[in-house]
This record gives structure tokens, C-alpha cells and sequence, in this order.
């Protein structure tokens, strides 16, 4: 079958892999001129490339099954396995590991093997349009020319939204917060900082977060996920205000000591973040043109800090091929029927939890108490297993995507209990919000520009 995929993202380099090993005639067709050396990558409209990424083990057991010679690259350039409890595994890597290392690293080891690849052509070029032809796609348009196909994956990401006016608008919703991140390296002989989760590091502070991703080769990366309605935390893109942040906050303290550990890039502002799910059908629920398949982030965008993004993604990625490894191929309009419920099935579900666990966190960022005669959310769930460890035995799965968000509501009687109690998660020693904010304005001082404002807004094809 002559496939093209659009997109050359984590989601656009793994199924075009997978496509071409399985015998299929791939064109990747994207943009972006690659990495310029081995510690630079621009990677313009790819917002999130620099920021910190951990990489779950749904994502890394599909990278190891369609590229195992990427996973041990990356292994040889210093990224750090873990299995559940944490640990960085030994020297055989069991399945259900995943991975420290910055986006970046692992991106450039998926190209290098996609451009490898004898079956994948690569078209450096922005796709404009999807063709269609009596009733059923036959490849996309380009500025210069056009690539013909049988099967167009549209893998264009979060924003792109290529051939976007054929579906139904998405269901979206702003996560209320906002990243700023930097990365550090280790300096010769330093030993890392603190960690209490497999991904580094993670401290609740009253009215934002604030979490360390180790990653690979000694390097690491630092987060404030902050309230996108304040503005006045938007002045931590500065470096001034940052360098403050770092002062004041513990943790950051202790990672960032200069004894420790180095910048390797400037402070990273984020750009708006939501949670979106769009699925394959058009507003009336008909395939709007057969033989074009969305797949990553173009179906589902969730809050990063959970980290889960790359995850939902590839599994998406590995439920096409395991359809089209089934002869999906022969009848395009089943193959996206059958993909739109399975991924309405067991991919929705993260994003309707992150409506209402991100709706709950930006209501008590705002001052708001926990009710107790509500159905917790999610995090609220988690954090209960504080109080009562024999949860664990359900939020574990929970927490590693091995079940379902609605798993949990098993607990919501005895998670209510411990709240109706007046207990609440503890928070992390350190300064409020109001406290970091007074810290920044002083660090960045008067007759500095407003940032521009970044309080909750849907994109503009959202429908919530
Ligand atoms: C701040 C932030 C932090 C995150 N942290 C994590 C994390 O810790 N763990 C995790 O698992 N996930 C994380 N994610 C999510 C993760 O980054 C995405 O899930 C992932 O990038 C999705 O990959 P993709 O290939 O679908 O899209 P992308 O990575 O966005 O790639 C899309 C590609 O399509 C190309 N493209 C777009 N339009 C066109 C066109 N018209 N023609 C040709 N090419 C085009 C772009 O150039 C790009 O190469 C994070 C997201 C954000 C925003």
C-alpha cells in the first residue's frame, strides 16, 4: 500500500517506520530541517521540544518493538531506564521500562533511524492540503507538487490542523497552567539531587507545582507549572526572576546548586496548554473522506505534567498497524470507524480525566478547599494513599496506565472519608504563589513589558 504520513514527530517517525518494515511504500512529508549538531534543534511550531518530557513505558515498548536499534542508541547515549519503583533497571532491560531523556535525544535517534529506513521516502515540505477523489483520499498536496497514497495518517500534532475542517471540532479545555522550564547538566562527578517519583522529583507547593525530570547523561530539567491566569508568573521567563525562583524554592535549590550542577539552555517559557480529543468522524459521526487515518497529538492533547502525551500517541500509532497487520488496509472506511472507537474507548478517557482533575487543581490554586460531599478527582485519589496505603493497590495500575481512570471511583467511598476528616496533601516547604510572585517582581523590577497574557482561552476550533 503507498501510505503517506504527515508529520514527522514522534507519532509520524514510529508509524512510518513500522509502515515501511511491514512492506508498505511510506513518503513522510515534514518540514523541519532536522537538527543542526548533536545538542542543537530548533524544531519551530514543535512547542513543547525543549521542555521537559518523561518517557512512560506505553511509549517506550512500542519504540523498542518498531525500532529496537533507537531504543539501544539511546541507552548508549546515557538514557536512564526505570521500571516502576523507580529504578534504573540493570543491564537487561525488561519490558514495561521507561526512559529518562530529554525529547530532544530521543527524537534525533527516531529520525536517524526513519531517515535510514529504505522504505520511508522523506519529503522535506509542509503538507497544505488532503486530496480526495470520488469519495475517498488519495494523498496530500504540497506547494510544489503533490504525493499520491492510498492511506493518508495525519500526524501533524496539536495546533497544525491539517484537513481539520473535514472532522468534527474537538472538545477542549484550557489546563489552567503554564510552563516554565530550564535544563542543567550535572557537573563532572555531582551526584543528583533528591528524588520521590520514577521521573525525578516533584513538589506540591501551594499554588503550583514544581518538578525535576531527570534525564539522560547527567542532565535534567527543572519545571514551575504555574497558574496561566497569573501574569505576574509569567515574569519567570526572565532570567533575574528565574535565578530568584531557584533561591527560594528547595528543591530547584538543591538540583541547581551551582556546586551541583550548570544551565545548559536559557529559562524556557510555555505556550498554552489544553486538553483536546478529536476523533476521526465528521459532525454527523460518517468518516468524512476514507483512507485518511489522525493519529498523536492531532486526536488527544492531555496536561503534560502527567506525562502522558508521547504514551497516548504511540498506542494509538500501535493499534493501526495491529488493524492494518489484519487486513484494516482493504476497507478505509472501517479501518477509521474501528480506530475513531478504540480510541474513544481507551484513549478519552485520560482526557476526560484531566477536565476534571485540572479543572479541581486550577479551583484550589485559586484558594478553593477540597469538598468532601464530591466525587474526588483523580489526584485527589492519589494523594489519599498518604493516608492509606492499601489504595495503591488500585492507583498503582492507575498511576502506570495499566487502568482506566474510572477504575478509581471503586475508591471514592474511603477517599471521601479521609477528606471528610479535614485531612489535606501536604504541601511542600517553600514560598506560596503570592510569596513567588513578590520574589519575581522584585528580581525583574519595574519597566519591563507585560508578557503577553496567557489567562484560559480554547482554541479556536474547540467546541467547550
Ligand atoms: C509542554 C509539554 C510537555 C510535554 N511533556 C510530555 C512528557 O513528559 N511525556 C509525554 O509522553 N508527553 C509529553 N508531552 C506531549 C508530547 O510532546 C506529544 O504527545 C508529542 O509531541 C506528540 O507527538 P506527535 O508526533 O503527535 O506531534 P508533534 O511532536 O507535535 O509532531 C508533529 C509534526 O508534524 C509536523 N507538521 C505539522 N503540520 C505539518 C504539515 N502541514 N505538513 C508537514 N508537517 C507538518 C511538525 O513539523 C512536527 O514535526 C508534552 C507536551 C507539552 C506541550
Amino acid at each position: 500500500m503507498d501510505t503517506v504520513v504527515v508529520g514527522a514527530g514522534p507519532t509520524g517517525l514510529v508509524g512510518a517506520v513500522a509502515l515501511a518494515r511491514r512492506g508498505h511504500r511510506v513518503a513522510l512529508v515534514d518540514n523541519d530541517p532536522g537538527p543542526a549538531d548533536a545538542e542543537h534543534w530548533s524544531r519551530r511550531g514543535v512547542m513543547q521540544f525543549h521542555h521537559p518530557h518523561g518517557f512512560r513505558p506505553q511509549a517506550v515498548d512500542v519504540i523498542r518493538a518498531v525500532m529496537p536499534e533507537a531504543f539501544d542508541a539511546l541507552l548508549a547515549h546515557g538514557a536512564e531506564p526505570f521500571g516502576p519503583d523507580g529504578a534504573v533497571a540493570g543491564d537487561e532491560v525488561p519490558p514495561g521500562s521507561g526512559l529518562r531523556c530529554r525529547r530532544m535525544v530521543v527524537e534525533r535517534e527516531l529520525r536517524r533511524v526513519a531517515e535510514a529506513e529504505p522504505g520511508v521516502t522523506w519529503i522535506r515540505a509542509r503538507a497544505e492540503a488532503v486530496q480526495g477523489e470520488c469519495g475517498r483520499a488519495t494523498g496530500v498536496r504540497l506547494r510544489d507538487g503533490a504525493v499520491d497514497a492510498d492511506l493518508v495518517l495525519v500526524a501533524t500534532g496539536r495546533t497544525a490542523g491539517l484537513a481539520d475542517d473535514r472532522r468534527a471540532p474537538a472538545d477542549a479545555t484550557d489546563c489552567g497552567l503554564a510552563y516554565v522550564s530550564r535544563q542543567y547538566r550535572l557537573l563532572p562527578g555531582a551526584e543528583p539531587g533528591p528524588v520521590n517519583s520514577p521521573l525525578g522529583a516533584v513538589a506540591l507547593h501551594a499554588g503550583y507545582v514544581v518538578i525535576v525530570f531527570a534525564h539522560d547523561a547527567g542532565t535534567f530539567s527543572t519545571l514551575i507549572a504555574r497558574p496561566s491566569a497569573d501574569r505576574r508568573l509569567a515574569d519567570l521567563r526572565h532570567e533575574a526572576a528565574w535565578a530568584a525562583a531557584v533561591a527560594a524554592v528547595p528543591l530547584l535549590a538543591t538540583w541547581c546548586d551551582p556546586a551541583r550542577a550548570a544551565p545548559i539552555s536559557p529559562v524556557l517559557p510555555g505556550g498554552r496548554l489544553h486538553n483536546t480529543y478529536r476523533g476521526q468522524l465528521d459532525d454527523r459521526g460518517r468518516v468524512p473522506l476514507p483512507g485518511v487515518v489522525y493519529v498523536g497529538d492531532s486526536v488527544c492533547t492531555t496536561n503534560p505534567t502527567a506525562g502522558r502525551g508521547v504514551s497516548t500517541s504511540l498506542l494509538q500509532v500501535e493499534h493501526l498497524l495491529a488493524l492494518l497487520d489484519d487486513g484494516g488496509g482493504a476497507d478505509p472506511e472501517a479501518l477509521a470507524l474501528v480506530q475513531d472507537a478504540w480510541c474513544h474507548a481507551w484513549i478519552r478517557p485520560w482526557f476526560l480525566d484531566h477536565l476534571a482533575t485540572d479543572a479541581a487543581q486550577t479551583a484550589r490554586w485559586a484558594g478553593e478547599d477540597v469538598d468532601p460531599t464530591r466525587p474526588p478527582t483523580s489526584d485527589l485519589v492519589v494523594s489519599a494513599t498518604e493516608v492509606d496505603r492499601s489504595l495503591m493497590a488500585v492507583v498503582g495500575p492507575y498511576l502506570t496506565m495499566r487502568a482506566l481512570p474510572d477504575s478509581l471511583v471503586a475508591l471514592h467511598p474511603r477517599v471521601r472519608e479521609i477528606y471528610a476528616s479535614g485531612w489535606r496533601p501536604p504541601v511542600a516547604e517553600g514560598p506560596t504563589v503570592d510569596e513567588l510572585a513578590g520574589l519575581v517582581g522584585a528580581a525583574v523590577g519595574p519597566g519591563v513589558p507585560a508578557p503577553p497574557s496567557v489567562a484560559p482561552a480554547a482554541p479556536a476550533t474547540a467546541r467547550a
